[in-house]
């Protein structure tokens, strides 16, 4: 059987050396030069690979391709294959394949909130002694996990709508779909059902002794759920009156309180909550996991406290990458803010924003290359803005912008490419850089 890899991340080398080890033959495929970490991995099993390919040529006998997240659908090399019916598997699919019958698939998608849910979610398991697997679009893939070690009961699956393309069989005993704001759009022609599409393709291969869990106020799901009368679907009901927030989980009540928890915002006992909805549906009492709310402490870049300086709070929020994050990161402060924001737009619409702009932006520093778009977004509405592209300047800035009891916000809205490698580059930038500033004036 010979398995066409296409894309030499950490999905694609995860696959590969899977389908060797079950003894597939296999090529790796990639457009770029591949990373020398991924690349070792390939070499170390002997793995064949070819990078930095433009045009491929497709052999008769490839059974199946194997196709990496980060490859588009218009992708030449997708429509080739498609043009010489070869099947395509996107790479959960295919890792799917390889678990043990009694292992569960827990995956958890949505446009925000994700990363966060799938720790919270190892955290409780691990705490409670189980054995438990965190893959997917976080760290370590499926596939690679499967290769190393498969003997997990329940394997936490993050997913983004790029992983579901591709699925055919791929059933989970439990799915969540977070919540659904425009995000990726130019993947989707920007098209926002496109990609609501792709993320209800989690659900397609669900039986009726699985579980949909989702929050009843995300109107766009519970609207989608009511159209799937065969889904055995848990809705969570939360009471705003945050921060006393309860979550009516069917007949239950969860109550949390802010001294529960570590990290703050309605959106993360919204995460909370689905998480212990979760739990409990894998027969595990809530009671049993309340001492173990406080030990998690939120995960770096997501509304991360950084420090304080003359009663200004810092905070990081650098993987808030579009529209909506930023709405829920402002949303969690009632004191005025000075907003670091900027880098590629993704499509963005800032209309949602305007209101609560007006209200509570004091000042809007953009960041990026290109700031056009955030500039003419927000002038009638913030009085003041300003552009740089050096994260030092924009910090000083923001010092001098902030007044007493004020929250200094970084939450970009954009994409970080334009002037780092990834979102977590520029939030240690932002953090090193906030920290220095700290130490120097005190
Ligand atoms: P993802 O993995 O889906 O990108 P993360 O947990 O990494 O989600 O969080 C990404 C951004 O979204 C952060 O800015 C975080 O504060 C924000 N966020 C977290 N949970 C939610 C939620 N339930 N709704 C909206 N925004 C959220």
């Amino acid at each position: 059987m010979l398995v066409i890899i296409f894309g030499a991340g950490e999905s694609g080398v995860g696959a590969a050396l899977l389908a060797q080890a079950k003894g597939y033959a296999v090529c790796v495929l990639d457009q770029y030069k591949i990373k020398s970490s991924l690349k070792a991995s390939l070499q170390k099993f002997q793995i064949p690979f070819m990078e930095q390919q433009k045009e491929i040529c497709l052999e008769k006998n490839i059974d199946f391709i194997v196709k990496s997240p980060g490859i588009p659908n218009d992708h030449p090399w997708i429509i080739l294959a498609k043009k010489k019916y070869i099947k395509i598997l996107d790479e959960i699919e295919f890792a799917s394949y390889h678990i043990s019958f009694h292992s569960k698939i827990i995956a958890i998608t949505g446009s925000n909130g994700k990363s966060t849910t799938v720790h919270l979610l190892y955290h409780f398991l691990k705490k409670k002694k189980k054995k438990v697997a965190l893959v997917g679009n976080v760290g370590k893939s499926f596939s690679r996990q499967l290769f190393e070690n498969s003997d997990y009961d329940y394997f936490v699956v993050e997913i983004s709508s790029f992983q579901l393309e591709y699925i055919h069989t791929f059933k989970p005993h439990i799915a969540a779909i977070l919540n659904i704001s425009p995000d990726h759009l130019d993947r989707y022609q920007y098209d926002l059902q496109k990609y609501i599409k792709a993320k209800w393709r989690i659900i397609q291969n669900m039986s009726p002794t699985d579980y949909f869990v989702y929050h009843k106020d995300e109107k766009n799901i519970d609207d989608i759920v009511k159209n799937h009368p065969s889904l055995t679907s848990i809705s969570i009901a939360s009471d705003p009156n945050y921060p006393f927030l309860y979550c009516h989980v069917e007949k239950k009540k969860i109550v949390l309180q802010n001294s529960h928890l570590q990290c703050f915002g309605l959106h993360y006992h919204k995460n909370v909550c689905l998480a212990l909805t979760i739990i409990n549906l894998l027969g595990i009492p809530l009671v049993d996991i309340q001492p173990h709310l406080s030990s998690f402490r939120g995960l770096p870049h997501r509304l991360e406290y950084v420090g304080h300086c003359h009663q200004v709070d810092i905070y990081n929020d650098a993987k808030a990458t579009n529209v909506d994050a930023v709405y829920r990161a402002i949303c969690s402060f009632d004191r005025p803010i000075v907003w670091i924001a900027g880098g590629i737009d993704k499509g963005n619409d800032y209309t949602v924003l305007l209101a609560m702009a007006a209200k509570k932006i004091r000042s809007l520093i953009c960041l990026g290359k290109d700031n056009i778009l955030l500039k003419q977004s927000f002038q009638e509405v913030i009085p003041y803005i300003f552009e740089t592209t050096t994260m030092l300047v924009a910090c000083q800035k923001a010092f001098t912008l902030a007044h007493r009891h004020d929250v200094i916000l970084l939450s970009p809205a954009c994409a970080s490419f334009d002037l780092y490698k990834n979102f977590e580059a520029k939030g240690n930038d932002f953090k090193k850089n906030m920290l220095f500033l700290i130490q120097s004036v005190q």
